[in-house]
């Protein structure tokens, strides 16, 4: 995938029960020009998800053959499933020129940072072990080994977090501030010089 001098590639790593999912929501209608990449996954849909709008669904030898294929930018396998982005999901909104949101594990944002070293990293975190424990079981929907398996990957995860760019803390109730703190890092990386190229070399090669 080429990326575009203009949008930031930006991954957004949390654990679950992080709220990376409400946050990446509200900073869509935060900045309605970004593009949310959505991901191909193994796991059946939780109520309320659909198809091609909150994960494609697809089955295990379906997402094999797309590995096989070189259509998975990165992937990895999480609590049984796996789960990828598609390479091209991504590169239609880039081609478009418009910033990219990858909402990813810590894996998979490794192999993105890798494979494009200027993407911009930033890991949501709960701001205590006990909220991240009572947002789990809050949910409702997952068995007790489920949601034990979560909480050992989210701390996991969260170890990672000195490999970030940037680490948001998101409290309760801090759904909007942490959308808005993403979208000024947003903005602040694309006024890096380099991204502002088109414009600088307008004045040197007048
Ligand atoms: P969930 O099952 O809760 O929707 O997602 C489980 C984990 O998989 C979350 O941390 C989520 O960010 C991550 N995830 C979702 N899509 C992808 C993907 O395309 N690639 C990778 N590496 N992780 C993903």
């Amino acid at each position: 995938m080429k990326m575009s001098n203009k949008g930031s590639l930006i991954v957004i790593s949390g654990p679950s029960g992080s709220g990376k999912g409400t946050v990446v929501k509200a900073l869509k209608e935060l900045m309605p020009s970004i593009g949310v990449s959505v991901s191909a996954t193994t796991r059946a849909p939780r109520e309320g998800e659909m198809d091609g709008i909150d994960y494609y669904y697809i089955s295990h030898a379906e997402f094999e053959k797309m590995i096989e294929n070189g259509e998975v930018l990165e992937y990895t396998t999480y609590c049984g499933n796996y789960y990828g982005t598609l390479a091209r999901e991504a590169e239609r909104i880039t081609g478009e020129g418009r910033d990219l949101i990858l909402e990813i594990e810590v894996d998979g944002a490794g192999q993105i940072k890798k494979k494009f070293p200027d993407a911009v990293t930033v890991m949501l975190i709960p701001p205590s072990l006990s909220i991240l424990e009572t947002r789990l079981r809050g949910r409702g929907t997952e068995s007790e080994e489920v949601i034990k398996s979560r909480l050992d990957r989210a701390c996991q995860e969260i170890g990672c977090a000195y490999d970030y760019d940037y680490v948001v803390v998101n409290e309760d109730g801090g759904v909007e501030a942490c959308a808005r703190l993403i979208k000024r890092i947003i903005k602040a990386e694309n006024s890096r010089s380099a991204k502002m190229k088109h414009i600088i070399d307008n004045f040197i090669d007048r």
